[in-house]
């Protein structure tokens, strides 16, 4: 079998761009594949256009070797726009393979572990009692775990946020939230990597022990050696990984007791090949896989089949009503929905996702920018 064609699409869904690689081979098998690095799509386009170039005419089977083809094929390895693209292409490479077989994709990946994987949604901001009344009504509708973002600074101006003022109403209303739902879900934050040490640790610091099951990246996260600092400060445990690009960035986090959780993203970390070996070290260390998920159906439908196929698994970033987009309706013929807290393992072959890419040309790349925020004085913060 060969690779005849590499394609890269990127149509507006609304709210964001989509970036979903297509493989053609000679014997008339198909792949999808999708890219985590949202916003910066035409770099990622960009990357893929160099690698269709050599992976033309080679056979889509080989696909690790594929991978370290393109990882290390030219002198300057790695970075998050090179994986995101390598990402798309392993992801749509499995895609191939497992069709070719006529099996779904996790049985590359050694089977199935699990027949549900358990998703976890999010709830609103932590700023007033409304967020009490939206976790206690989730709870109501089966979800044992929420997590939650933080208080917002300044209502009615989106793009302002003053970090340490969201202090207070985020531990505030966490504290709330946790007596009135009681002891038994899992309770976590996403603080956007917002805050900076002293700020994190004076957040953790605010809370009583076991109101918060997991705090995801309370602060930016290329700098392992900032989160061995905050480890010394709170012993909150810690999500972080959903920009990593590649093992070697998850190593001092597995290694040094950094994460907790690893928050993969298959579509930013390389693909399903890397994650694999993520997810073997992270076993190596008891660390749970808790997957980053905001993408398109490629997206989730690839981490559905790394999730059933791992040991390690707590649960994967979900939304409820996701399959109601519009745009998604448009432009996927087949998607893996979410059925209540979970989405059943797909048995069907490949990832379980057609693309009508005819639309896709249709709908077209805009551009767009996630929101750059600004400090009362104008200085930039991170959103
Ligand atoms: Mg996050």
């Amino acid at each position: 079998m060969k690779i005849t064609e590499i394609k890269c699409f990127i149509p507006w869904v609304g709210h964001r761009n989509q970036l979903v690689v297509k493989i053609e081979t000679d014997e008339g098998y198909i792949g999808l594949g999708e890219s985590g690095v949202s916003g910066r799509e035409l770099a990622v386009e960009g990357a893929v256009k160099h690698f269709r170039e050599f992976l033309l005419g080679k056979d889509p089977r080989r696909i690790g070797a594929l991978w370290q083809e393109m990882y290390r094929g030219q002198y300057f390895e790695g970075g998050r726009i090179l994986t995101g693209a390598i990402a798309a292409i392993d992801i749509a490479l499995h895609d191939v393979v497992a069709r070719k077989l006529d099996i779904p994709v996790y049985q590359l990946l050694g089977g199935a572990h699990r027949d549900i994987v358990a998703g976890f949604p999010t709830a609103g901001a932590l700023s007033g009692p409304d967020v009490v009344d939206q976790a206690r009504s989730m709870i109501d509708r089966g979800w044992n775990v929420i997590r939650f973002t933080p208080a917002e600074t300044d209502p009615g101006r989106s793009e302002v946020s003053e970090p340490r003022e969201s202090i207070a109403p985020t531990a505030e209303w966490m504290i709330a939230v946790r007596e009135a739902l009681g002891p038994g879900p899992a309770l976590g934050i996403d603080y956007h990597t917002r805050l900076n040490v002293a700020e994190a640790a004076s957040f953790c610091q605010r809370l009583p022990e076991g109101t918060l099951d997991f705090l995801e990246e309370p602060i930016r996260a290329e700098s392992p050696e900032a989160y061995a600092t905050l480890r010394t400060m709170t012993n909150v445990p810690f999500a972080i990984g959903e920009e990593f690009s590649s093992k070697i960035a998850f190593v001092p986090f597995i290694e040094r007791g950094l994460t907790n959780f690893a928050r993969i993203d298959v579509c930013n970390v390389g693909g399903l090949t890397e994650a694999m070996k993520v997810a073997g070290w992270c076993e190596a260390h008891y660390i749970d896989m808790m997957p980053h998920n905001p993408l398109g159906p490629i997206s989730t439908a690839a981490h559905v089949h790394f999730c059933a196929a791992v040991p390690n698994f707590s649960w994967l970033e979900s939304r409820e009503g996701e399959v109601e987009n519009q745009f998604t309706n448009e432009l996927f013929k087949s998607t893996i929905a979410l059925d209540g807290t979970g989405y059943p393992v797909p048995t069907g072959p490949g990832l379980g996702v057609e693309f009508d890419e005819e639309r896709a040309l249709e709908t077209g790349f805009q551009f767009s920018e996630s929101p750059h925020w600004v400090r009362r004085d104008g200085s930039v913060t991170n959103w």
